[in-house]
This record gives C-alpha cells, sequence and structure tokens, in this order.
C-alpha cells in the first residue's frame, strides 16, 4: 500500500520493542478518559458533550466553534479530531489551513476490523496467538480472565477493506468457521460457546473515519507540522500529531500534553 516504510522503521524502535512495558487499563480505556475529564471537571472547566462541531472559525481575535446546536469562543483551540475526521472535510476551518493541510495530506486513515468474541468458558488453554494464511482474519488473539476467554479477530490495512460492509453477525460467524478450522475445534461447539461478541465499525463512524493514522509515502515529518501552532491561536493534538507513537494512546496523551504546555506558553502562563 501507501505506507511509508521510513515510519514504520521509527516505529520498531519505539513502542513494539519492549513487550515488557505494554500494559492494559482493567475495565477499559475509557477509565482514562474519564480520569481525565474529572480532572477537567475538578479544575471547573465546562465539559460539553454530544457536540458535533462543524465549523472551525479561527481568521479573528477568538477562535469560535459552531457545532449545530450552539457555538462556544475560547482565546484559543487545541483540535484532537482524527485525521479522517479533518481529511473528510466534515468540519470546515475558516481560514483554511494552509501548511496543517498539505500535512495532513501525507497522512492517512487506516482500516481495521477488529472483533471480539465473548466466550461462557476457557475453550483452549495454552493458545494466545493463531495466525492464518489466506483467512480473511489473518489473526486471532486469545485472552482467558476469570474464568472467561476472549478472543479477537483482527484484520487490517486490505484485509479490512475486503471485510468492509460485512455486518457484525457476518463478521462474527466467518470469524467463528476460520478459527475453528485453524484450531480444529468444531465450528459448533465454538459458536456455543459465544456469548456475545462486539464490533464497530470505524470506517464508517462520522467521529472517527478510520482506526488510526499512518505517515504514506514521502510523508516524513508531516506530524512535525501538525504539532506546530498555527497563527498563534490554533493548537493541533492527537495521535496523528505524535511522531513518535504515531497511531497510539501514548502518542495521543504526549500530543495533548505538548499543546497544553503550547496554549500556556501563548497565554503566558507557566507550562514549561
Ligand atoms: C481497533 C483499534 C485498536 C487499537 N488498539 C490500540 C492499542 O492496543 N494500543 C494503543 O496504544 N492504541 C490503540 N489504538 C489506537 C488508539 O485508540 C488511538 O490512537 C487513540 O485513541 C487516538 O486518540 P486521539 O485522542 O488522537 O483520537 P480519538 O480517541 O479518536 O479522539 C478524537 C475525538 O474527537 C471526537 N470527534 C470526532 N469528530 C468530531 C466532531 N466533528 N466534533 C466533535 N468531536 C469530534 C471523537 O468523538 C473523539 O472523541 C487502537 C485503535 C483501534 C481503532
Amino acid at each position: 500500500d501507501d505506507i511509508s516504510i521510513a515510519s514504520v522503521a521509527v516505529d520498531a524502535g519505539g513502542i513494539g520493542d519492549d513487550e515488557a512495558s505494554q500494559h492494559r487499563v482493567r475495565g477499559g480505556y475509557d477509565r482514562l478518559v474519564r480520569w481525565l475529564a474529572a480532572r477537567l471537571i475538578h479544575h471547573q472547566v465546562a465539559v460539553h458533550y454530544g457536540c458535533f462541531v462543524r465549523r472551525i472559525d479561527w481568521g479573528s481575535d477568538r477562535v469560535q466553534l459552531d457545532y449545530g446546536s450552539g457555538s462556544a469562543s475560547a482565546a484559543c483551540a487545541i483540535i484532537t479530531l482524527p485525521i479522517g475526521v479533518l481529511q473528510s472535510g466534515e468540519v470546515e476551518f475558516r481560514p483554511a489551513l494552509g501548511d496543517h493541510r498539505a500535512a495532513m495530506s501525507r497522512l492517512a486513515m487506516g482500516q481495521v476490523v477488529k472483533l471480539v468474541l465473548c466466550l461462557r468458558e476457557p475453550l483452549w488453554r495454552d493458545l494466545a496467538f493463531v495466525h492464518g494464511d489466506g483467512t480473511a482474519f489473518p489473526t486471532f488473539w486469545i485472552r482467558s480472565a476469570d474464568g472467561a476467554q476472549q478472543i479477537t479477530a483482527w484484520a487490517g490495512g486490505p484485509h479490512a477493506r475486503a471485510l468492509s460492509g460485512f455486518a457484525a453477525d457476518q463478521l462474527a460467524e466467518r470469524a467463528i468457521d476460520e478459527l475453528a478450522g485453524l484450531t480444529g475445534v468444531p465450528a459448533s461447539r465454538l459458536a456455543e460457546a459465544v456469548r456475545h461478541h462486539h464490533f464497530h465499525d470505524h470506517h464508517a463512524d462520522p467521529y472517527a473515519r478510520g482506526a488510526y493514522s499512518y505517515t504514506r509515502v514521502h510523508g516524513g515529518g508531516a506530524a512535525a507540522v501538525l504539532a506546530r501552532p498555527l497563527g498563534e491561536r490554533l493548537f493541533f493534538a492527537g495521535e496523528a500529531t505524535d511522531a513518535d507513537y504515531e497511531g497510539s494512546v501514548a502518542g495521543a496523551l504526549a500530543s495533548g500534553v505538548r499543546a497544553a504546555h503550547q496554549v500556556l506558553r501563548q497565554l503566558g502562563r507557566s507550562g514549561a
């Protein structure tokens, strides 16, 4: 495809080289978001939920955000929209973004189909990964905890595109058939063991427009451009703006801290 090999090489030297340092948030990642929101609320920051921003006016001395049912204005704004949403044109910037827009076009939103099957009881004891050759889902991983077992069926890039348009039930059926074939467990037994399945179509989601960003060929340096303030008023954050940990929660968090310091400096407050 069009991914930059140079960016893959940078990634390989980063977060992925030390498995031992990777952790999971017990109870799910939304606990992290809730924790961040609680800190904002504690500092009396108004949080507006459910507002799909349609237009961002940053041409005057304040930034104005329009979200259909209302608007908000501020001295400056940190934009954390996913790169897929920024590229879709669904959010209009006035004036247009110039170099930042050009940098966005050097990145792309990758596609992933991730389906989770939750089993009533463990079917395997010592199986962690299953790789298929020629299967729609090339990778399955299996986790056991608290007497239950969870299977993640994963397809990325071209594999994900081939599965686009499939309904969740169809994907589950496919995953069950393929994993049964790869492990020798009868498909009927596996299907019976599935208590429920979860699937989210990130590509169709207007709040995401894809799974996570990647750097396109000749796209090196795009994240660094996006990390620069624009007109002393707009600041960009989000995983796509972090050159070190693009496409990850670590990158999203680091970019948020970086943007917060930039805003504090801009407002003349200590943030360094
Ligand atoms: C299937 C999958 C598995 C992943 N696994 C991992 C993993 O194991 N480890 C890891 O580190 N990372 C993983 N990631 C990547 C990680 O989830 C992202 O990199 C990270 O969440 C990006 O954070 P962000 O703040 O940049 O963007 P987001 O979390 O996407 O936040 C952007 C926000 O903007 C909002 N928004 C969008 N449009 C509008 C609009 N018009 N108006 C107002 N708000 C809007 C969205 O609702 C969202 O809240 C995974 C991603 C996917 C899809």
